[in-house]
């Protein structure tokens, strides 16, 4: 699938949820909380069905989401139904963490069953090592749990696992290094995330943005100018750099300062209750589960307002324009 603008799209990523058991301010505020009806959420079936469908016109990676994926009943069971579906290649979960470790009825960790059931690349969020600072972001005092689960994923041996931070001037600037270094010891690809205006809440100003060039700055006082490298991709917008002295390779993600950010993606967004978004920053969503829910639609259907909502897809983003902040990151899917 290619649109105008010639972005290749193979890559879809499919909130399941707008529910999570942590609060992060910058996604989920507490003055924001009106969970969705579950009638309006799409079932796994109907999930699986788009994807079914996307794999038909190309779409061969996909990440699961949130909210918090996770906390969604029977979870394990639809991450099964999705490898089986033929020309999806690369499955990859993005989670906080905080459940990776707990038990399955099998008695092996969730992170064990999500790499049997064809899991290969897992996302955790992690944006400081301060457990009260993690607390106070996150709403939530799972520190220790969202660490275990990072152990847990090591131990499953998945493909390959990232660490997601979001910069925050005032909240882990001071910890950038501490991050690093943490990623290291581990052997865990780091990405430092540019905030981005998907909320409403106060933690998003001038004030508490901190750019992703600053931060790279900040750690290359310290540890020595970072070489570019351009050929590593994962299959994101992430720019990567190697650290001097230890080669580890870590990323920044600068959605608001790197301009030529869209110019690569790859990817759309299905929301929880059946909103095919394509593209993050923008408004335009389009409603699929009307399609989905009328029983004369059939696969075509659906293939044919896949490919409509492809041809909508913008150049780039405007978050930089005239963006207004008005749907929280939980909705749409991170
Ligand atoms: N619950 C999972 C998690 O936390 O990884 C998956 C969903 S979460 C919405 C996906 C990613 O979006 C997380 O890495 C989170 O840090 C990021 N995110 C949420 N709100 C954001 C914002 N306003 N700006 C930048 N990243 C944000
Ligand atoms: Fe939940 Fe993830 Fe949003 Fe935090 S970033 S509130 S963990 S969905």
């Amino acid at each position: 699938m290619e649109d105008r603008f010639g972005h290749h799209i193979s890559y879809l990523r499919v909130s399941i949820t707008d529910r999570c058991n942590e609060r992060c301010q910058y996604c989920m505020p507490y003055e924001e909380q009106d969970w969705l009806d579950r009638s309006n959420v799409l079932s796994y079936e109907e999930l699986l069905r788009v994807i079914r469908v996307g794999a038909g016109l190309g779409v061969s990676k996909v990440r699961i989401t949130g909210g918090e994926p996770l906390t969604r009943r029977n979870v394990l069971w639809f991450f099964e139904q999705l490898q089986a579906i033929e020309k999806i290649e690369d499955i990859g979960i993005s989670t906080n963490g905080t459940l990776l470790a707990r038990a399955t009825e099998d008695g092996i960790t969730t992170a064990q069953a999500l790499k049997n059931a064809g899991v290969r690349t897992v996302n955790i969020s992690l944006d400081t090592l301060d457990p009260a600072e993690y607390a106070k972001a996150t709403g939530r005092d799972y520190f220790d749990r969202a660490i275990e689960g990072i152990d847990a994923a090591r131990e499953a041996g998945f493909e390959k696992i990232k660490i997601n931070s979001v910069l925050m001037r005032h909240r882990n600037e001071h910890e950038l290094w501490d991050l690093v270094e943490f990623a290291r010891e581990r052997d865990l690809l780091l990405r430092f995330i540019e905030l981005m205006p998907v909320s409403t809440t106060e933690v998003l100003t001038e004030e508490n943005f901190l750019p992703a060039g600053e931060a790279k700055k900040l750690l290359e006082f310290r540890l020595g100018k970072f070489e570019a490298r351009p050929n590593i991709r994962t299959n994101g917008p992430a720019s990567y750099y190697e650290i001097p002295g230890t080669g580890q390779i870590i990323g920044f993600i600068g959605a608001m300062t790197n301009l030529h950010f869209c110019e690569t993606c790859n990817k759309l967004r299905l929301t929880c209750e059946g909103k095919l978004r394509p593209c993050l920053g923008s408004h335009h969503e389009f409603d699929m589960r009307e399609v989905l829910r009328d029983t004369s639609m059939t696969d075509e259907d659906v293939a044919k307002f896949f490919l409509d909502v492809v041809d909508r897809k913008p150049e780039q983003h405007e978050f930089r324009e005239n963006y207004q902040p008005g749907r929280r990151m939980v909705a749409i899917g991170g």
